[in-house]
């Protein structure tokens, strides 16, 4: 099954992010929070690639087991950071073995630093609709991409990277998976903008469960935008209390989700961080647990 066929449904759906596990007591940690979404039907679960070698075995693997070993759709990331063509090749090669018919087609970070400057391995890709065309060549893959509601850091400008977003889709990019934002508006402005430029390609907004002030540093962090003043009013003076924090990030995350519901949005993707309480407290206050016998 792919995640277009997943995501051609006249209700709404969500979807989860997961993270290579570091260690055995987090990939135990990974496997309960899996088993605990498994039952509430996502459409795609999806696991982030990392910098090294062995995370990016555990991505392999872990993308691999819930193929064989779950009844869930998985997503694999791949990226172009410090990888040969031979070698994307060859991971690539791996997945269509495993069954794995998604891939998040991504330039990646550099290592280190993700601010800092982009460095092309000597024979490998330069740009992530590279990645694109390198998975369309090889097979019957459904590829997804990266797209910034508040522009990618590194490109001239907003309009620039627009034009980015639909060379990935030009490349054969079937929908894009967005970085991180605060206001919805923010997100269906970014999805007017594209769909003026002819686009009817699918935008799936990413939504992080603001639980904690570290959830919320890091949500300012990857979407490069900062906190706006009527969601610091809500949160900043709760960051002492731990319950209270929660709460009212879950309902800040319930009302964007509920405003982006109403706006047509058919496919809400939560970041999970290996932890599926906040997802399934906010899919289920949304009502997006499919019905099942
Ligand atoms: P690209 O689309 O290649 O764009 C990179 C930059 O180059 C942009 O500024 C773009 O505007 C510019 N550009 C592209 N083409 C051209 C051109 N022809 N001429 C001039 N400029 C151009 N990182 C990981 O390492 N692992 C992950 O698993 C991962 N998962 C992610 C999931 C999502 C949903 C998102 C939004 C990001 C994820 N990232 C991940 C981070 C991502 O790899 C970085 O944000 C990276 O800096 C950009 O990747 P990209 O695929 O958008 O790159």
């Amino acid at each position: 099954t792919t995640v277009a066929d997943r995501l051609r449904t006249d209700r709404p759906v969500f979807s989860v992010e997961f993270m290579p596990p570091r260690d055995e007591a987090d990939e135990a940690l990974l496997w309960r929070a899996v088993r605990e979404l498994e039952g509430m039907d996502p459409a795609f679960v999806s696991v982030t690639y990392g910098a090294g070698g062995s995370s990016r075995d555990r991505t392999i693997r872990t993308t691999g087991r819930m193929a064989t070993e779950t009844t869930l759709v998985p997503m694999a990331h791949l990226t172009a950071v410090d990888h040969s063509v031979a070698e994307l090749r060859n991971v690539i090669g791996w997945y269509a073995a495993h069954g794995i018919r998604n891939v998040l087609a991504l330039r990646g970070d550099p290592p280190g630093d993700p601010n800092g400057p982009w460095v092309q391995h000597p024979q490998g890709l330069n740009y992530a609709y590279e990645l694109v065309e390198l998975l369309r060549s090889l097979g019957d893959f459904c590829v997804g991409v990266a797209a910034f509601p508040y522009g990618h850091p590194a490109a001239a400008d907003a309009e620039a990277d627009i034009d980015n977003l639909l060379r990935k889709f030009d490349a054969g990019a079937d929908f894009a998976i967005c970085q991180l934002f605060f206001e919805p508006e923010d997100f269906l402005r970014f999805r007017d903008r594209v769909a003026a430029r002819g686009c009817d390609k699918l935008l799936i907004p990413g939504i992080m469960p603001l639980t904690t002030p570290k959830m919320l540093a890091k949500t300012v962090e990857l979407s490069g935008a900062p906190l706006p003043d009527r969601l610091a009013a809500r949160l900043q003076p709760l960051a002492e209390d731990a319950k209270a924090f929660r709460a009212e990030g879950i309902d800040v995350i319930t009302e964007t989700s509920r405003r982006l519901l109403a706006e047509g949005v058919t496919d809400l993707h939560f970041y999970t961080f290996n932890r599926s309480k906040a997802t399934r407290e906010v899919v289920g206050r949304l009502g997006l647990v499919p019905a099942r016998a």
